[in-house]
């Protein structure tokens, strides 16, 4: 077990720090780095995600690369196509609806974005559920039109009742993230209409084969995001948008918020996609002790809450 830390290159989810625990298994390494704002019962979904990347192979791949996102956050338009220009990826998710910002804002960040993207790329933009449903309904056709076509709009309301409202109103197709992994119950969207995509994140849904089970079930195409993992969590997202059948480009390309990745090879895209294949944590900046404490604390208490014997994990 290694305990990393890293300061983020820009503030991100109100963090300035990433940090987390890898697990060597026979198969591996996995990662377990839920935030520190879960509870302990939340983080057990986090933690049989470590434990089967650690014991278990990833499922067979249908393809050998995952396509990724650019990720543009509520920056002015000069800095947005800067982002978009460096990225080298045809698919582009841009903040919208971020406090203290106007629609005008948004309007002229996406128009940059498309300007730089070209007339092939595509662009969805996501709200973190920031909208009140009129307010939805008034931003995303006005969107759609600054962006010659949006792909999708995420999660513009916060509840899946708003979310179908908006679905029903717009054209825009709509994608669910918050309402699927902090939900008790991932297929009431499905159930409400709410959603033409689904976002699925690997840590906070248990691992890689019951995000396989649930886009089956759900039924609809899916998004793989990241949670902010260093490559040893990403490589088990890449594993999952590899073996999916059906598929959009993933929200991955997060390994370069970090400041110190854990790896020599770090999950970086190249010509917008990021490899199929295991990472080793050969590059580790360790916690400083305190933080490897309360991680191994924390470790003890979830494997406990999981009915997770960690000796029986690690190699
Ligand atoms: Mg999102």
């Amino acid at each position: 077990m290694i305990v990393y830390s890293t300061p983020l290159t820009d503030r991100f989810r109100n963090l300035d720090v990433r940090d987390g625990v890898l697990l060597r298994g026979p198969a591996g390494w996995g990662e377990f780095s839920p935030f520190w704002d879960y509870s302990d019962a939340e983080c057990v979904p986090w933690l049989r995600a470590a434990v089967e990347a650690a014991t278990l192979p990833f499922p067979e791949p249908v393809r050998a690369t995952a396509p990724v996102n650019a990720t543009v956050p509520a920056v002015g338009p000069q800095r947005a196509a800067e982002i978009v220009a460096a990225s080298g990826c045809a698919t582009v998710k841009v903040k919208v609806a971020q406090a203290g910002q106007s629609l005008g804002d948004d309007l002229a960040r996406v128009a940059a974005v498309r300007d730089a993207l070209g007339p092939g790329g595509a662009i969805r933009v996501d709200a973190n559920g920031a909208w009140t449903v009129e307010e939805a309904i008034d931003a995303l056709p006005r969107l759609d039109r600054a962006a010659d076509g949006l792909e999708y709009a995420e999660q513009p309301c916060a509840s899946v009742p708003d979310l179908a409202r908006v679905r029903r109103a717009v054209t825009v197709p709509i994608a669910a993230d918050e309402s699927i992994r902090r939900a008790s119950d991932p297929h009431a969207v499905v159930r409400a209409e709410a959603a033409d995509v689904i976002v699925l994140k690997v840590q906070p849904l248990g691992g890689v084969r019951a995000c396989l089970a649930l886009a089956d079930e759900l039924g609809l195409p899916i998004t793989v995001s990241s949670a902010l993992e260093s490559s040893v969590g990403i490589a088990a997202g890449v594993a999952l948008a590899a073996a999916l059948p059906n598929t959009n480009a993933a929200g991955l390309s997060t390994v370069a918020l970090l400041r110190h990745d854990v790896t020599s090879t770090p999950l970086l895209p190249v010509d917008g996609s990021l490899p199929v294949g295991r990472v080793v944590p050969d590059a580790v900046v360790a916690a400083p002790p305190e933080v490897e404490r309360a991680w191994l604390d924390r470790l003890d208490r979830v494997a406990q809450l999981a009915g997770v014997d960690l000796r029986e994990v690690l190699a």
